[in-house]
């Protein structure tokens, strides 16, 4: 099989499969309240074009796959379609990121359709809190979601917890806690400037000048770190992302750090993103996308969707610009997958 690398010869190996942009929360940073304008069925790709997609990226090079979106767990039978993806025989890693609601319903399924593991966003233990970012009260649902996923072996679970000043910041160090007395993988991330409100119009507007109120980074979440203990780097985790890892001595578990705000990491960036609706974004925070849906639906051969992947894959930015002009982007979180 070909290697495939962009024109910065970066090594391109990873799709990121947005499944729904449906969601069963609505985190503050994320989605506003309510008005929010969702693709119909008949917008949104099959598991079967999904996985049409993923065969033909899989041929070209591309070896792990992420599912998200949205929630991915709100599309029903999302077993089939990593069985399905998983007959790709080049595809040696399928994970999922997760708001773990429903996670404790369907892990042990996903895990003998040959999902690999999870990532679950968790970004405080507190249920007041929790309903105050999330707007719904199911911290439990979500605590059970991930010793569920721990019991079927969709190991390693990593946490995903963005911190905000004033919000959860006080949290900090029960996370990092938790990689010592409970062998958790933690990473913590650095809020992106999203605005919510106003779907018709700007998502992310910042300049240096204008960072978000509640924006932490990451520089200042590793001092407090060090009061627990000197932190060590560790290579053990597994993973195909930006996060530095470390550990504390004695623990079993990691703390990693992802910092798309004070040190974007797009050197490494390895991946392409297909939204729910058949378009394959080069990078996360730029408006440029590429429309498989129409091909995908006149039956499309392997070849001419190849075409277009590799058209992506040449239009990958160096690198975004979230750390330098003020950036405008079309879609959320939720539109994009994270
Ligand atoms: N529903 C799934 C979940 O909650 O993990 C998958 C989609 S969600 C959009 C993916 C990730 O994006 C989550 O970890 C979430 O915390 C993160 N995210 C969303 N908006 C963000 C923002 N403004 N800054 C940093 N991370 C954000």
């Amino acid at each position: 099989m070909k290697g495939l690398s962009d024109t910065f010869n970066r090594p391109i190996n990873y799709l990121r499969i947005s499944i729904t942009d449906r969601c069963n929360l609505r985190c503050i940073y994320c989605m506003p309240a309510q008005g929010i304008e969702l693709l119909s069925h008949h917008d949104i790709l099959t598991y079967e074009e999904i996985a049409t997609v993923a065969r033909a990226a899989a041929e070209m090079g591309i070896t792990k796959v992420r599912l998200t979106g949205g929630e991915p767990l709100v599309r029903a039978r999302l077993t089939d379609l990593v069985s399905i993806i998983a007959t790709i025989k080049t595809i040696d890693d399928i994970s999922m990121t997760t708001n773990g609601v429903l996670l404790k319903n369907y892990a042990c399924d996903l895990k003998k359709a040959g999902l690999k593991r999870v990532n679950v966003s968790l970004d405080t233990l507190n249920p007041n809190k929790f309903q105050r970012i999330t707007r719904y009260r199911k911290l439990d649902d979500v605590l059970q979601g991930i010793e569920t996923a721990k019991e079927c072996g969709l190991e390693p679970v990593k946490i995903n917890m963005v911190v905000m000043r004033g919000i959860n910041d006080d949290e900090i160090l029960d996370f990092a806690r938790l990689t010592i007395t409970d062998g958790w993988h933690v990473r913590f991330i650095e809020l992106m400037p999203f605005t919510t409100e106003n779907p018709h119009e700007l998502h992310a507007a910042r300049s240096k000048a204008d960072l978000h109120p509640h924006y932490i980074p990451a520089g200042e979440i590793m001092k407090q770190l060090n009061t627990l203990g000197k932190l060590e780097p560790s290579d053990t985790i597994k993973g195909n992302g930006p996060a530095r890892y470390y550990f504390f001595p004695g623990a079993s578990g990691t703390v990693g750090f992802i910092t798309p705000v004070s040190d974007h990491f797009c050197v490494q960036c390895n991946r392409l993103r297909l939204t729910a609706e058949g378009k394959l974004r080069p990078c996360l925070l730029s408006d440029e996308e590429i429309d498989l849906r129409p091909t995908l639906r006149q039956g499309a051969s392997p070849e001419q969707l190849q075409r277009l992947i590799m058209k992506a894959i040449q239009t990958k930015p160096r690198h975004h610009q979230l750390a330098g002009e003020p950036l405008v982007i079309k879609r959320r979180m939720s539109q994009v997958g994270g």
